[in-house]
C-alpha cells in the first residue's frame, strides 16, 4: 500500500468533498462511489450483450432488470393541474395539456410493462400506444421550464433539462445528443432503470432549425443534423451513452439506455410565429388594422387555433422532427397582473424568499402593492418574462441585505415604488413592541 490517501477519484476527477464516498486503492487511487456504480451498469450491460440475460421486449432490451419494473402510480389530470396551480401562475391550456399528456404518458408506460410480462386483458391488449412527447411555444420567461420541473417533482421521477443549442450531429465539434440522456441518468444517480423513465427538457429547440433549403457546401451540423439525431431519441431506441458526456469516440464504453419511455417535452419562443399566422390566415379575419405599422398581436388561443405544421417548417424544423412532438401547446405572454401574482402567490414566490432570509436576520420585509406593480413594469421592460424579477429584486435588495447583519432586531424593511426606480433606499421602521415579538 502507498502511503498517499486518494483525494480526487481517479475516474470521473471529482474531488472527495464533492462525492459521498472515496474508495481509496493503493497508490493514492481512489473511485467514488457514482463511478462504481456506473461501471457495475458496465459490467451488467456487457454481460447482456453477451446474451446471458433474456430480452424481455423492445422497451426493456439492454437493461435486463433481474425483477420485472413496478407499475408508475397513475397522478390524474386534475391532481396534476392542482399541484401545477401552487408553482405556476397562468398558462391554463399548458397545464391542461400537460396533465393530460403526463397522464398519458405513464398509462402507456404501465401498458408496456404488462404487455412485456403478457398480461392481457380485453380485446384492446394488443393496442400499442403511442408517445405523446410534447412542444411548448412561448415567449422566454413564460414558465415552460417550471411547468417540465414542477411535473417531474411531482411524480418523482428524474428530470433533465438539456439545451439544444449546445448539440450538434455526431462527430462535431459540441455535444452529441446523447449527453442529453447523459443529464438524465446523472440526475437518477446513474440507475439506469429510474432514468429511462424520466422527463427530459429540451430548451431553444426553435434555434437547431434547418440553415436554409439549398444544398450548402458546408454541412448543416447544428441545426439539420441535431434534429435527426434527436428524432431517434424522442421515438424510442437504445442508445449508447458515454458515461464522461461530451462526444463518443468508438474504443469509448458506454451505458446502454432505451429512452422509448422517456418523456421529452421541447420547449421554444418561435418568435415572430404569430405573424405568421395572422398573415396566412388574411389579415382581415384577425382585425388587423390595414395600413398602419402595427404587427398583429394574436393570443396564444389563436396561435394554437392558427397553427399549421407548415409554419413551424418555416423556423426550419423538419418534417419528421414536428411530427414526434405530436401534442403542443401554446403559453401567454405574461401580464403586469401575472407576474405581480408571481412575485407573491406561488409556494416558492421571490418575495416570500427574500421574506424568509430577512426574518432569518431578525428583521421584516415588506412591499407595497404599489411596489409590486412597479416591479412588473421593470420585468416588462426587460422583456424577459418572469425570470427578470428576481434579478430586479436582488438589485433593489442589494444595499440592504448586506447592512442586514447591523440591523436592529425587529425592525421592518419596506419596499416602495420609489425603491424599485432607485430615487429611494428601502425604508427602515424602528422595531416595535409587536415586531419584536414576532421577529
Ligand atoms: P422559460 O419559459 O423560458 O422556460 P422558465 O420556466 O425558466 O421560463 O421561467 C424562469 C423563472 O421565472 C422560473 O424559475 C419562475 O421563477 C419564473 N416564472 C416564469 N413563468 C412563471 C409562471 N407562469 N408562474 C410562476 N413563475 C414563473
Amino acid at each position: 500500500m502507498s502511503g498517499s490517501q486518494a483525494d480526487t477519484c481517479s475516474f470521473c476527477g471529482k474531488p472527495a468533498s464533492q462525492v459521498g464516498k472515496l474508495i481509496a486503492g493503493p497508490h493514492g487511487v481512489g473511485i467514488c462511489d457514482k463511478c462504481v456504480t456506473t461501471c457495475g451498469h458496465l459490467i451488467e450491460r456487457e454481460k447482456t450483450r453477451d446474451g446471458k440475460s433474456s430480452a424481455t421486449g423492445p422497451s426493456l432490451q439492454g437493461t435486463a432488470p433481474k425483477t420485472p419494473l413496478a407499475p408508475v402510480k397513475l397522478i390524474t389530470p386534475s391532481e396534476l393541474r392542482a399541484e401545477l396551480d401552487t408553482h405556476v401562475i397562468g398558462q391554463d391550456h399548458a397545464k391542461k395539456v400537460l396533465s393530460v399528456a403526463v397522464n398519458n404518458h405513464y398509462k402507456r408506460l404501465n401498458d408496456r410493462l404488462a404487455q412485456a410480462r403478457g398480461d392481457k386483458k380485453g380485446e384492446l391488449s394488443e393496442v400499442e400506444l403511442d408517445k405523446s412527447n410534447i412542444l411548448l411555444i412561448g415567449p422566454t420567461g413564460t414558465g415552460k421550464t417550471l411547468l417540465a420541473k414542477t411535473l417531474a417533482k411531482m411524480l418523482d421521477v428524474p428530470f433533465a433539462i438539456a439545451d439544444a443549442t449546445t448539440l450538434t450531429e455526431a462527430g462535431y465539434v459540441g455535444d452529441d445528443v446523447e449527453t442529453v440522456v447523459l443529464r438524465l441518468l446523472q440526475s437518477a444517480d446513474m440507475d439506469v432503470e429510474k432514468a429511462q423513465r424520466g422527463i427530459v427538457f429540451i430548451d431553444e429547440i426553435d434555434k437547431i432549425g434547418r440553415k436554409s433549403d439549398s444544398a450548402s457546401i458546408t454541412r448543416d451540423v447544428s441545426g439539420e443534423g441535431v434534429q435527426q439525431a434527436l428524432l431517434k431519441l424522442l421515438e424510442g431506441t437504445i442508445c449508447n451513452v458515454p458515461p464522461a458526456g461530451g462526444r463518443k469516440h468508438p474504443e469509448q464504453q458506454c451505458i446502454r439506455v432505451d429512452t422509448s419511455d422517456i418523456l421529452f417535452i421541447a420547449g421554444g419562443a418561435f418568435v415572430g410565429l404569430d405573424r405568421l399566422i395572422a398573415k396566412r390566415a388574411g389579415t382581415k379575419a384577425l382585425g388587423f388594422i390595414h395600413g398602419g405599422n402595427i404587427p398583429p398581436k394574436l393570443s396564444a388561443e389563436e396561435v394554437l387555433a392558427g397553427l399549421q405544421p407548415e409554419d413551424l417548417f418555416s423556423f426550419g424544423m423538419i418534417p419528421e422532427f414536428v411530427g414526434r412532438l405530436p401534442v403542443i401547446s401554446v403559453l401567454e405572454p405574461l401580464s403586469r397582473d401575472a407576474l405581480v401574482r408571481i412575485l407573491t402567490e406561488p409556494k416558492n414566490a421571490a418575495t416570500k424568499q427574500y421574506q424568509k432570509l430577512f426574518s432569518m436576520s431578525g428583521v421584516h420585509l415588506e412591499f407595497t402593492p404599489a411596489a409590486l406593480e412597479a416591479l412588473a413594469d421593470r420585468a416588462l421592460e426587460l422583456g424577459t418574462g418572469a425570470r427578470g424579477l428576481r434579478s430586479v429584486l436582488e438589485g433593489i435588495l442589494l444595499e440592504t441585505m448586506y447592512h442586514l447583519p447591523e440591523a436592529v432586531a425587529g425592525s421592518k424593511f419596506t419596499v416602495t415604488p420609489e425603491a424599485v426606480r432607485g430615487t429611494n433606499p428601502v425604508a427602515v421602521t424602528p422595531p416595535t413592541k409587536a415586531n419584536k415579538k414576532s421577529a
